[in-house]
């Protein structure tokens, strides 16, 4: 009984907040080198419900995927695939 409630209290201890999850680059696990403006299935990902590009805090992207995705999505704006406010 004992050795059960102390696993237990070590498992609430690691899993402080139950929510967060583990944020991953999404572009290095697709090992992608580069972001094509044309695909705006990947790139509304990454934007919010009133069209502004999603922190990188918020979607776990790389600082260096980022600047390429940020790129990426103004241009996709500038062609006329996605809007610039909503
Ligand atoms: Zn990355």
């Amino acid at each position: 009984m004992r050795k059960n409630t102390k696993t237990n209290t070590r498992n609430t201890r690691n899993n402080k907040n139950p929510l967060s999850k583990k944020k991953y680059c999404y572009f290095c696990f697709k090992k992608a080198d580069y972001i094509d403006f044309k695909d705006t299935q990947i790139l509304q990902r990454f934007i919010s419900s009133y069209s502004k590009i999603v922190p990188k805090k918020r979607s776990g992207i790389c600082s260096k995927h980022q600047r390429k995705l940020s790129k990426a999505i103004k241009r996709a704006r500038f062609m006329g695939l996605l809007p610039y406010t909503k």
